[in-house]
């Protein structure tokens, strides 16, 4: 959305997210053939190989197939993540967002512990992701910033970035443009 590359060199292999793949049937479709996600070493600038693939369980949903790669130059390997599945959380990022909503009514498909654990880290603050996004000098991402504060919350940063997001919701977009910008930074 505002970067498309800004990888620091300095960092090898990974995970990649691709935000434009917002839904288990394009994932399916991409995972073809090892081209759909074939990327490029961040180091070296080679196209990398295909590597062992890899499992992610969604809850209610058969093992999702996860592509790997790996450079043939300096060995590094990366993770490409579909863009509706939420890093490090094994949840769809509409779900994560469901369950982060003020509803009176919880959705079903998330345990109420989950759930508390999920708003819990809403509630902390977001001061590196804030940071980060401060830094990239977009007047869009300023106001942003200025609106949530320099000490605002993770949830106060995904509600003040939704009209930026998109379709895909403010999770997705927001974790895919703090991967790019550093990777391994997350917003939840
Ligand atoms: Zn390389």
């Amino acid at each position: 959305m505002y970067l498309s590359s800004g990888y620091p060199a300095s960092v090898k292999g990974g995970t990649v997210i691709a935000a434009d793949v917002g839904d288990r049937e394009e994932h399916e479709r991409r995972l073809a053939s090892p081209d759909h996600y074939r990327t490029e070493c961040r180091i070296c600038g080679r196209p990398m190989h295909a590597h062992a693939t890899r499992q992610r369980t969604l809850p209610d949903e058969p093992p999702l197939e996860i592509r790997r790669y790996r450079c043939p130059d300096c060995g590094g390997v990366v993770t490409v993540l579909p863009g509706y599945v939420a890093r490090h959380l094994h949840q769809k990022t509409e779900t994560v967002e469901e369950a982060l909503s003020e509803a009176p009514e919880p959705p079903r498909r998330v345990a109420p512990r989950t759930r508390r654990r999920w708003r819990e880290r809403a509630r902390t603050a977001a001061t590196v992701a804030l940071q980060v996004l401060s830094a990239l000098r977009s007047p869009a991402l300023l106001a942003v910033v200025a609106q949530v504060g320099l000490d605002g919350t993770r949830g106060a940063l995904l509600d003040a970035f939704r009209p930026l997001a998109g379709p895909r919701g403010p999770l997705a977009t927001l974790t895919n443009l703090l991967n790019l910008a550093l990777p391994g930074l997350r917003v939840m």
